[in-house]
């Protein structure tokens, strides 16, 4: 690394980024060969993934006392849907709780 003096132009041998006294006049000098290479930091936008609940995943109210057609175990989950709209009244639905069998009933 060559640099030269700012006073008097001598050649000063130093390491990079340090100060270094000239050999010639003494005079302390910044090493100025330093290349500054400016770095443009991208900062990337992460974008944040939210895990949206699938919407049948919906909790549904435990009905106790219903048996499953299935299996016979006497709690199921609950919920009424609208089959045609207008057509017919809401329809309830049971779902197993231990073997997740589907079945409707007629209201
Ligand atoms: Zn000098
Ligand atoms: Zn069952």
């Amino acid at each position: 690394m060559v640099d030269f003096c700012d006073k008097c132009g001598a050649i000063i041998m130093g390491a990079k980024g340090s100060e270094v006294p000239c050999p010639s006049c003494g005079h302390s000098n910044k090493a100025t060969s330093e290349v500054k290479i400016s770095q443009k930091i991208e900062k990337k936008e992460e974008k944040e993934i939210v895990d949206t609940e699938d919407a049948s995943a919906e909790v549904h109210p435990i009905a106790k006392g219903i048996e499953c057609p299935e299996c016979g175990h006497d709690e199921a989950r609950y919920f009424s849907r609208q089959m045609r709209a207008g057509d017919e009244p809401e329809t309830q639905f049971y779902k197993c709780e231990n073997c997740k069998h589907q079945w409707r009933k007629h209201m």
